[in-house]
């Protein structure tokens, strides 16, 4: 039995581990979780779910705690730390938005805490941070995204040398049919109709502006080890094969299934093993046909400046994932519009300071300076 402590189970990738684990009621149990501001979310799932030990909140909520007497409550981001020091888990599912998932993530690891990674903002923002202290640990880290996923089954029984290059793969979001002139006229409902997948908010408009990708590129550098000049991306509009490795024999391994993230949700609980679940087979004769286009980094400026920022390091990814996170809730917010997104991004890495190898305290700095930044620009 694996005990499970679940940050962010209110959201898009909570709901579904959620549900991946009532799958399975022998093999995992969700003994903790956290749920930021969504308290009508935690008062449904304390009813059903008796065999929870420890909750998190954003904030401090009395009329819970004298509810339920057993539960042991944190509260905000103190609590967030407390509530992986505390317990007895297996399994950290990161599933937080942002970059608050950082914090919770290192915690994990210095508290021998395995990993499955939703939060990819961690690794862009700290990568180098987190995978030396893993490393150190021997703390594992498994991936959630979908592509990064499929890399990691691609890669189950080869050796790291063997590898030539990763192949992510891209569907294009939301826009993947306009012109760089007409994104000038896109709506925010717009923005928010993915055509393949259901997400957040904030990964839906990342995956609009290829920003999601970029980030993917950098999560891949540092999941597996591979050099940027390693690392292609590709248009794939049926989002069916979730990514590739090609190997030093030019034999080229992909992973495809359905675009159901409780698929690789569950692997990442369930590895090394596979077992059964719920979605469904994908049904290649119905579909006919896949659609694989080179990416046009011109179209696409985020995803050449996220390469960029990578191969750079230091400080750079992070001060990408700060004015992005910004720019991204503005658009949400409605105070600018959508191309602003990218003009913000690139306005703020054009003023930041360079820092070769920072600490968690220069990050934390970085993060806090390029919010900032992007929250006063004027236009
Ligand atoms: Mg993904």
């Amino acid at each position: 039995m694996k005990n499970i402590l679940l940050l962010g189970a209110s959201g898009s990738i909570g709901t579904k581990t959620i549900d991946v684990v009532r799958q399975h009621p022998d093999r995992y149990k969700i003994t903790g979780i956290s749920v930021g501001w969504n308290v009508e979310f935690l008062r449904n799932y304390l009813k059903f779910h008796p065999e929870l030990e420890s909750v998190c909140v954003s904030e401090e909520d009395t009329s819970l705690v004298s509810e339920y007497p057993d539960i042991h409550f944190y509260f905000g981001e103190d609590g967030l730390r407390s509530i992986i020091q505390d317990g007895k888990y297996d399994l950290m599912v990161n599933a937080l938005q942002g970059f608050v998932g950082l914090m919770p993530t290192l915690v994990s690891i210095e508290n021998h805490i395995d990993i499955a990674l939703a939060n990819k903002e961690t690794m862009v923002a700290a990568g180098d941070l987190v995978m030396k202290m893993a490393r150190k640990k021997k703390v594992n880290i498994y991936p959630i995204d979908s592509e990064h996923s499929a890399i990691f089954q691609c890669l189950q029984g080869n050796s790291h040398k063997a590898i030539r290059k990763l192949i992510i793969t891209a569907s294009g979001g939301s826009f993947r049919h306009l012109t760089r002139e007409q994104l000038k006229d896109v709506t925010l409902q717009q923005a928010l109709a993915h055509p393949n997948w259901d997400m957040g908010h904030k990964i839906t408009i990342d995956s609009a502006t290829m920003m999601n990708k970029g980030f993917e590129v950098i999560e891949a550098h540092w999941l597996f080890d591979v050099p940027y000049d390693k690392i292609d991306t590709l248009l794939h509009k049926e989002s069916v094969v979730h990514s590739f490795v090609e190997f030093i024999d030019h034999s080229l391994i992909a992973q495809l299934g359905v675009s159901d993230m409780r698929i690789p949700i569950q692997f990442s609980l369930s590895y090394p093993e596979r077992i059964t679940d719920e979605s469904e087979s994908l049904d290649l004769a119905a579909l006919g046909t896949l659609h694989f286009e080179k990416m046009d980094y011109q179209r696409f400026p985020l995803l050449k400046l996220a390469y960029d920022a990578g191969k750079e390091g230091g400080n750079y990814p992070a001060i990408m994932n700060a004015a992005n996170e910004e720019a991204v809730q503005l658009f949400l917010d409605g105070k600018i519009e959508f191309v602003d997104i990218e003009n913000r991004i690139f306005s703020c890495m054009d003023k930041a300071d360079y820092i070769s190898a920072p600490n968690y305290d220069q990050i934390l700095e970085s993060d806090r300076w390029a919010t900032e930044y992007v929250r006063n620009m004027k236009g």
